[in-house]
């Protein structure tokens, strides 16, 4: 089989040796050998690019399906498939599988667990008041057990971070698209328990595939349903939150504060006020890297599996886009 592995990431050459040791059955084309291949790509059946099997591939470029007339599966570097779902040349036919947790989950888990411990610790009050040099003795001495902490988003990445923070004696509510029993959680479910999932939430962790449905979710009016003291994490993608919404309700003390790891667009142009609003804590999409074992063990097992006539393992749904 002719594997196709392209990425943009800074670790890309290091997987991609990888990958080409630990397949060593299989053909390497790199994308640097097609990117250019002459004539017109999508018309040539006997190019480069016609005889690709698989492709590995993060946020690729524009033009990466053109032509792969024969591919027989898509294996996506992340946990998240939206840089494959939205790119104009996915072929609709082909199976697409994501990583799953891939050792990811723990590293969000201690991502989830700081920003709730800031929201606990009242940090960006402290923050503020260490600004204004003010010896800020009001802030209220918060215990874990009473802090009430909402995870939208119950797969491997929220599943991680519940159990990090039931360890850790938080109270945990998740909220899901299908009704869900977890021991320990208060699940809920759907748009129509979304209000009861938000109240009275210390802190609220998005932790969301980016599909139609989730776009644009943490809005004004969803912002409007948690309490003044409530904390954002935002660590899933950008486009889950509504900016301007945000910035708002932090101006207007509906909010107390928020830790984002993902912006919309990454990185944020140098004067947009999130990066410097002392009540927001950025950081440049690092809660779960990728762990590059873990995902070249996953995509490898996959690819064998794929090789035998095996179902595949982190299969995407297209219809629910996850
Ligand atoms: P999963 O697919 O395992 O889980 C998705 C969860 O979201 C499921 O519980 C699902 O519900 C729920 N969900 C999906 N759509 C809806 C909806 N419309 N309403 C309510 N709940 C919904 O994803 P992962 O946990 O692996 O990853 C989640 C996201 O985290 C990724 O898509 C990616 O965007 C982000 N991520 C960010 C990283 C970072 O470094 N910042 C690193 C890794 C991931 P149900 O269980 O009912 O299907």
């Amino acid at each position: 089989m002719s594997i196709l592995f392209y990425s943009n990431d800074r670790d890309s050459d290091s997987l991609e040796k990888q990958f080409r040791e630990q397949l060593a059955e299989h053909s390497f084309t790199s994308w640097s050998e097609i990117e250019n291949e002459t004539g017109t790509a999508s018309d040539n059946h006997d190019s480069k690019r016609s005889r690709i099997d698989y492709v590995i591939a993060w946020n690729p470029p524009p033009n990466l399906f053109e032509g792969l007339h024969n591919l027989k599966a898509i294996f996506s570097m992340g946990a998240g498939v939206d840089h494959l779902l939205d790119h104009p040349g996915l072929p609709m036919d082909v199976p697409l599988a994501r990583l799953e947790d891939a050792g990811m989950g723990a590293k969000m888990a201690e991502y989830v667990l700081l920003g709730t411990l800031m929201a606990q610790r009242t940090m960006v009050q402290y923050r503020t008041a260490q600004n204004r040099q003010h010896w800020d003795l009001t802030q209220p001495d918060v215990h874990a057990r009473d802090v009430e902490v909402g995870i939208m988003g119950l797969g491997a990445m929220g599943h991680s971070c519940a159990t990090r923070l039931l360890q850790n004696h938080y109270n945990v509510r998740a909220w899901t698209a299908r009704p869900k029993e977890v021991e320990s959680i208060r699940c809920f479910h759907g748009q129509e328990q979304l209000t009861a999932f938000l109240k009275n939430l210390s802190v609220l962790v998005c932790l969301l595939p980016l599909t139609d449905d989730t776009r644009k979710i943490i809005n004004a009016d969803l912002l409007a349903t948690l309490p003044d003291h409530a904390f954002l994490i935002n660590a899933a993608r950008g486009a889950h939150l509504d900016q301007s919404a945000l910035l708002q309700a932090l101006d207007n003390n509906t909010l107390a504060g928020a830790l984002l790891d993902v912006t919309d667009p990454e990185p944020l142009p140098a004067e947009h006020p999130l990066w410097s609003h002392e009540k927001v804590t950025l950081t440049p999409h690092v809660a779960a890297p990728t762990q590059e074992n873990e995902t070249i063990d996953q995509i490898v097992a996959n690819i064998r599996r794929m090789d035998k006539g095996e179902p595949l393992r982190g299969l995407v749904n297209r219809q629910s886009g996850y």
